[in-house]
């Protein structure tokens, strides 16, 4: 493993962090996010103004060939911004699936007029995308696609539900996988759209989550019409669309998963009182704060792995997935921890104590999610227990039975 940058990588980090500093306000604490107090549409707004300042600078695809209005940089380049903006308050998520996943698809798969159509505008920020594959039935296993396309001269007529689409409620298109044929075998029957998100038949109903979010909603598809002009890839190919699709999270190493956290324990154990006295003096906190930092610690160099792969131009390997294993049962651990050591009030009066509480609380409404979104655990285990370790497949018995047979 090699922590420093290589002296292309120092320079590449020194004019990001230039033009950072010119543009931006740098966050004074881990805890302090952008749009605090801004409300729905004015995130989106700025948002989208970002983005456009981010498009003209060349920091909004990095990545994506230049002939798609992208930078032609390398991945490690755009692991540099990601680490560099961090301490920037800055609007963050709103493009990562349009950037990271959608307008790629539409890049690689579109037919050229709509490629030309949508691209230019995803980068600047006039259009915002969102991924609309898990259904009620079809999360870890997307081979069960039910949301129905059945073509009708130059149209397709679209209906199903979709769930956890993440950012629905804001975004302008979607790309979405449904089943155009009953007949094949699960993998093999789905085509992939490009969906109007306004479009007529399209109903987004807000899912609210405990952490008092709404991230992500429920679509409703009821008679929707989509023009085969926006089908990308082949009829019946959109599995192989959907793999390019997921291809492109691979670069989201350690994206968004703190590496702090250990500090904000101390911070917490400092103020809570436990028998009269500071938490911090108890044996057994420092016990537990000694484990969270050895565990965040881990993830770090977990994280170290994939970026020196990916500096020396190797691909990451499967083992990434245990980042994602390892750091979200750690932050629900130790942001749980934080909240015993506030006792009750840790759950109802975060107001009352203070930002670093409201911070972990939050946290640890939101920790179950990352442990869901992007693969289950189990999923993730089965990844590193057939491509790690080696050991024998899950057995799957439904993969060339027609779809139609298969038990619902
Ligand atoms: C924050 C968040 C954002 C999301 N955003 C999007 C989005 O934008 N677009 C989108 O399409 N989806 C999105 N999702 C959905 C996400 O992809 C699914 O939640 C995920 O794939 C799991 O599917 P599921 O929830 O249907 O659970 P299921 O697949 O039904 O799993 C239920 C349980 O069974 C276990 N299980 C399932 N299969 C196996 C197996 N083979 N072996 C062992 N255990 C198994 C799972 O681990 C889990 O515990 C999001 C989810 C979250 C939490």
């Amino acid at each position: 493993m090699d922590f420093r940058d290589t002296p292309e990588e120092a320079t590449y980090r020194a004019e990001v962090r230039a033009w950072l500093q010119a543009s931006a306000e740098p966050r004074t604490s881990d805890e302090q996010r952008f749009g605090e107090g801004l409300d729905d549409a004015a995130r989106i707004a700025a948002a989208r103004a970002w983005q456009r300042r981010k498009a003209a600078a060349g920091y909004a695809a990095i990545t994506w060939p230049r002939e798609w209005g992208g930078s032609g940089g390398t991945a490690m380049q755009q692991v540099i911004y990601g680490q560099e903006e961090e301490r920037f308050l800055v609007p963050r998520m709103v493009f990562e699936n349009s950037i990271g996943q959608c307008l790629p698809t539409v890049a690689m798969w579109a037919a050229p007029a709509v490629r030309e159509r949508h691209v230019p505008r995803g980068i600047v920020g006039d259009e915002i995308w969102c991924q609309l594959f898990s259904e009620p039935a079809a999360g870890s296993d997307t081979g069960g696609i039910r949301t129905r396309a059945e073509r009708q001269g130059d149209e397709w007529l679209i209906n199903g539900q979709k769930v956890w689409t993440s950012g629905a409620h804001f975004c302008d298109y979607g790309i979405l996988l449904a089943r155009s044929d009953w007949d094949k075998p699960k993998q093999k029957g789905l085509t992939m759209f490009i969906v109007d998100m306004k479009a007529p038949g399209v109903e987004i109903r807000p899912i609210h989550q405990m952490s008092g979010d709404t991230e992500f909603n429920e679509v409703f598809l009821t008679d929707v019409r989509i023009p085969d002009a926006n089908r990308l890839g082949e009829v019946d190919g959109g599995w192989k669309v959907m793999l390019s699709t997921l291809m492109h999270e691979r670069l989201a190493i350690g994206g968004h998963l703190p590496t702090h956290l250990h500090r904000n324990l101390i911070q917490v154990a400092r103020t809570a009182r436990w028998n009269g006295r500071p938490a911090l003096d108890d044996e057994r906190v420092k016990e537990r704060i000694a484990n969270a930092f050895l565990s965040q610690h881990g993830v770090e160099l977990i994280i170290a792995r994939g970026l020196t792969a990916l500096s020396q131009g190797r691909e990451p390997g499967p083992e990434m997935s245990i980042l994602k294993l390892v750091a979200g049962r750690g932050i629900l651990d130790i942001a749980g921890f934080a909240l015993e050591m506030a006792g009750p009030e840790g759950l109802v009066a975060h107001q009352d104590l203070g930002k670093e509480w409201a911070f972990l609380q939050q946290l640890w409404l939101s920790a179950p999610g990352i442990r869901l979104a992007g693969g289950t655990d189990e999923i993730l285990r089965n990844v590193v227990a057939e491509r790690v370790l080696g050991l024998p497949g899950e057995i799957r018995t439904d993969r060339e039975l027609p779809f139609r047979e298969l038990e619902r």
